[in-house]
């Protein structure tokens, strides 16, 4: 497959029925997400984590927002711009179309970092893409300043317990945040493809906290 010929052509990358990138039957079959506590999983408005749940999780962050429910059509999106061929254009198409609304002054945006290994199998991390188009959608400037230490076992592979566990102590801040520093930037917005059951974003809320970040809120392309 040309991934040139692709983009160039007016084909949806998903059915390749007519269409640009994706095409309006395809962007139908993504289930918008309802906004809920990422602690509890109820309703909440906009997302706000609730004020008893932030006390039973000092890990969770203020506010956690995602865009799409984990459906088929979601799966196929992160399959195809994870593994080759490598559209991770149509992330960046679903940001750019459906952004949320964010205060993008007071707040910079910091991916989950992928580990150093995969970094150079993939050459890209797919939050980093979804931070970007943020910026270009929402003008949120990003400053990655988690690293991960240690490569972990695929996470579907493990239940609740066995995640936390996998996950502890998994990022470390890097000397980016001089630059956070340097801005005066407070606030923090967490950045992921996925959530599944909130604890790499509850792990990478406790390094943050270790370092002086207290008003967190965090965002994911897509949620479960
Ligand atoms: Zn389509
Ligand atoms: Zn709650």
């Amino acid at each position: 497959m040309d991934i040139l010929a692709d983009l160039l052509s007016s084909r949806c990358f998903l059915c390749k029925g007519k269409g640009k990138f994706i095409c309006p039957k395809c962007l139908s079959k993504f289930e918008p997400s309802i906004q809920k506590c990422i602690v509890c999983e109820n309703f909440s408005e906009n997302g706000v984590t609730h004020p008893l749940c932030k006390i039973a999780n000092p890990n969770s962050p203020d506010v956690y927002l995602s865009l799409f429910e984990y459906n088929f059509i979601a799966a196929k999106v992160l399959k195809m711009s994870k593994y080759p061929p490598y559209y991770f254009y149509l992330l960046r198409f679903l940001i750019l179309n459906y952004y949320p609304k964010l205060d993008s002054f007071s707040f910079f945006a910091c991916p989950i970092p992928i580990s150093a290994n995969k970094m150079y199998e993939r050459e890209f991390n797919q939050s980093e893409i979804i931070t970007n188009a943020l910026f270009d959608a929402t003008g949120i400037l990003e400053i990655s300043i988690l690293n991960r230490n240690r490569d972990s076992i695929p996470l579907y592979l493990l239940d609740k317990i066995q995640r936390k566990r996998e996950l502890k102590n998994i990022f470390k801040i890097n000397s980016l945040k001089f630059f956070a520093d340097f801005f005066g930037y407070k606030n923090v917005l967490v950045v992921d493809d996925l959530k599944t059951t909130g604890e790499t974003i509850f792990q990478a809320v406790s390094t943050l906290k270790k370092h002086g970040f207290n008003n967190i809120s965090a965002f994911s392309l897509f949620t479960t």
